[in-house]
Order: C-alpha cells, then structure tokens, then sequence
C-alpha cells in the first residue's frame, strides 16, 4: 500500500487541540482510566520522518519519537513493507511453540552489533521492563546470587520488579508498593550535582555496594549508561570502566540497561561502546524495530545457559511481526548511517542550546549524547530546579505543534529524542520554538 509521503513541515490548521481532538479527549476521558495520561492535546493520524500529522490536519514536529522508539521513524517503508510480508504470511505461532528462523536471524544480528565479544545468545521479548525482568533472571540462576543494586536517578520500568529498581517515586511507584525484596539502591555520578570525577564517584558507589551489600550477596549491578527519565545524566569519564571493573573483580555482573541509549541513537549501536565498557548483559527495547512491541536480553552465552530449558520466553516474546520490523530497523539504522546521523543531531541541538545559553542563564546544563540530548533548568544563584518553567514550555510548545518532552528527578529537564530521520530543519524549527518561548517566558 503506497501512499503520499507526509510533507516534512509543521503547519497548525486548527488551534491545539483540534475539534475533533476536543470529541476524541472527552471519549478517552470516559473511556480510559486517569492513571494513563497522554500529554499532546492532539490524537495521532500518521506519523513519518519527523513529522506527526494530527486528526485536524495538524502537522508537528516530533521531538519525542513516542518516547526514544522511532528511531527509523514511525513508517519507514522498508519496515511498513517487512511487516506487511510478516502479517501475510503469519501472526503468530508462539517461538517456544513451533520455532520460525527470523528470531534466530535477528539474535544473530544483535550477537553482531552489541558490545560483547565472544558468543552472545538473546532471548526475544515484549517490553523493556520485561527485558530488565528476565535480565534479573538470568544474573541471579548463573550467580546463585540474589542482590540487584541499581542507582540514584534510575529508571528501569513499571512492573513491580522493575518500579523497584526505578528511583522516582512520582508518578511511577506512589501507592504501588510493597516492592520486591533483595533490590538496592546505590549513589552514581552527577556530575552537574555532585561535582565529582568518574574516579571519586565511582568509589563512592563501590564503598556502598561493599558496605551495604556485600559481593557475596550481589548478582548484578544494573545500570543505563546515560540515565533516561532520570534526566539525559551522562556519567563522568571514567565511572562507568571504574564499576563495570569491579563488577568483574567480584563475581558480580553487570547488566547494561539501554533499552533507551540503545540502537544508534547516542551515535554509536550502543552507548557502552563509547563507554569502553563490555557488559555481561544487555537489555534492549525502544528504538529496535521502529514502533513494534520488541525487546531482548543478549548476554555472554555462558551466562545465558545457565537458565533451565523453558525457563525463559513467553506468548508473545519475539512475536514475528515484531522480528520482521527489528530485522528491518536495523538494516535501516546501517544502510542510513544513523549512528552518524544522530551524532549530528547532538551537535545541532548542542550548538542551539549553546548560543541561547548566552543570553539565559536558567540553562544549568545541556547534556546528552548524539539524538539523546536534554536541558537542565535551574534558577542561576543556587541551582534550585525549575520545574513549573520546563513544564510550562512544554505545554506551550505542545499548543504550538512541537512534541515535547520532559524528565528527571526533579522534572526540571527537557530532553530531545527526534527520530533519527529528522530533517536538519525540521529539528531547527522545533528548537527555535522551544527557545522563543522560553525567551517568552
Ligand atoms: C523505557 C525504559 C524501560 C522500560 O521499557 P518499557 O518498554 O516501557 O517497559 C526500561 N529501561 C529504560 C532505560 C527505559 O528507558
């Protein structure tokens, strides 16, 4: 089914939201519980590049991605036509049931791309926080082991191992408790807040692990190179190699969370790579097949056999259509040069960022890493976050068609997750909004 490509320019038709946005709000209202609260006052018609065309005829700028996922964009023919080979020939046959070969294609292709040396073997799956889950898993049958230590400012998912591996409480883990047993939390590195180097820091972190826990205790450590809701926190040289070190000195493994650095989008397959750091497993989701539902652990295959035969899978785990779209997002993300791509794109907002610094001095930080790139907002004298100012800048950039998103701890940071398609301009644009209003405001 070929269509008119989706012209790559915003353009607002209606205020925001529309009319038939206002009917379509009122019916999710009724229909939808309040716990699920979609923040763009516009319902999505189509989506391509880095445009998101609106049920009014709107079109915005997609600083979002959803949330770090269309990487490839949100209909790449190549994956648009993948999957409408997959859902013709088959939907479903369940992996665990009767086997199809393009799982083992794509885990081989991970086995290629992923940070690891040596064998790799990946178990398929749904979401990110069922990769984290089964991560878990894996590193407490091969460690005999139970402990998982994760960070200040982490975000790991919303099921309930995974809410207790997140640090924030609102809106993830408030009235969700009790969380699940033997899961720590230890210290990271900040180096906006806590001023220390990757050295310091990670000393800090290793005293708590071995005074808190205990490498005897502790499966894993898992952690995201770059923090993602946590607030884009990009760790100080060093911090990382320094763990991942000890990890390796203690029988401890760590598990490199990249459901949201991953797949070309800090401008690298991976952002361990940059790192230097080699994990023992890695948790993979988001940007993998261009909007399908599809995560995956891969790991030293060492580590990954110590699981039981059916100990791992699920229904759904490496649904085929998924597969398809992952096969073809990541041919894409190669044949594209999007790891370059998104190197340019830190470099863009970097630079916008950098001059509007000069005259605002309520930028604290801008930090990130190739398409993953995000502002801190502070108040100049004591750093105090800003978090009514980042949030009424993304609500009127919202009303004026730019998705917009915002994160950290303390939600004072705007991060910037285009897809890696964007046209040069398109991402212009949608930052010189977002700097007017702020001029504005
Ligand atoms: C989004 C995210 C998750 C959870 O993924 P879901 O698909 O929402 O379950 C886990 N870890 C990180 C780093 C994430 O950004």
């Amino acid at each position: 089914m070929s269509r008119e490509p989706l012209d790559q320019s915003r353009k607002l038709v209606t205020e925001l939201p529309g009319p038939k946005a206002r009917e379509m709000r009122e019916s999710l209202d009724t229909y939808v519980p309040k716990g699920v609260s979609p923040s763009m006052p516009a319902f999505a018609a189509r989506a391509e590049g880095g445009i998101v065309e609106d049920v009014d005829g709107n079109r915005l700028i997609d600083l979002g991605s959803g949330i770090a996922v269309t990487t490839v964009g949100a209909s790449h023919p190549k994956v648009v036509e993948a999957v409408q080979e997959q859902v013709a020939d088959f939907t479903h046959t369940c992996f665990m049931v009767t086997p199809y070969d393009s799982y083992t294609r794509l885990a081989k292709r991970l086995d290629e791309v992923v940070p690891i040396s040596g064998q790799t073997r990946s178990v398929l799956l749904n979401s990110g926080a069922e990769a984290v889950e089964n991560a878990v898993k894996v590193a407490r049958a091969y460690t005999g082991k139970q402990a998982i230590a994760a960070f200040d400012n982490a975000y790991h998912g919303r099921t309930t191992l995974t809410m207790g591996l997140t640090a924030k409480n609102m809106p993830y883990k408030e009235s969700f408790g009790p969380f699940a047993p033997e899961l720590y939390r230890v210290p990271g590195s900040y180096p906006y807040r806590d001023g220390l180097s990757g050295e310091e820091a990670a000393q800090r972190t290793i005293e708590s692990l071995e005074s808190q826990i205990g490498a005897n205790n502790l499966a894993a450590v898992i952690m995201e190179p770059i923090q993602g809701e946590g607030g884009f926190i990009v760790p100080a040289e060093g911090f990382l190699a320094k763990v991942v070190e000890w990890c390796k000195a203690n029988d401890v493994l760590f598990i490199a969370d990249e459901v949201q650095t991953g797949f070309t989008r800090t401008g690298e397959w991976f952002a361990s790579t940059t790192e230097g750091i080699e994990p023992d497993l890695i948790t993979l989701a988001k940007g993998i097949a261009g909007g399908m539902p599809l995560s995956a652990v891969t790991g030293r295959a060492e580590v990954m056999d110590a699981v039981h035969a059916g100990g791992l899978g699920g229904t759904y785990g490496g649904n085929p259509v998924a597969v398809a779209a992952g096969l073809a997002s990541l041919q894409v993300m190669e044949e594209e040069g999007l790891a370059d791509k998104a190197k340019h794109i830190g470099e863009v907002i970097t630079e916008h960022f950098t001059q509007a610094q000069k005259e605002d001095s309520r930028i604290g930080d801008i930090r990130g890493r190739g398409a993953m790139m995000a502002i801190e907002f502070v108040d100049p004298e004591t750093k105090e976050p800003l978090a009514k100012l980042v949030n009424d800048i993304a609500v009127e950039a919202r009303k004026q068609g730019v998705i917009t998103l915002t994160a950290g701890t303390y939600g004072n940071v705007l991060r910037f997750l285009p897809p890696v398609v964007i046209g040069e301009d398109l991402l212009k644009e949608g930052l010189s909004v977002i700097t007017d209003i702020l001029a504005d405001m």
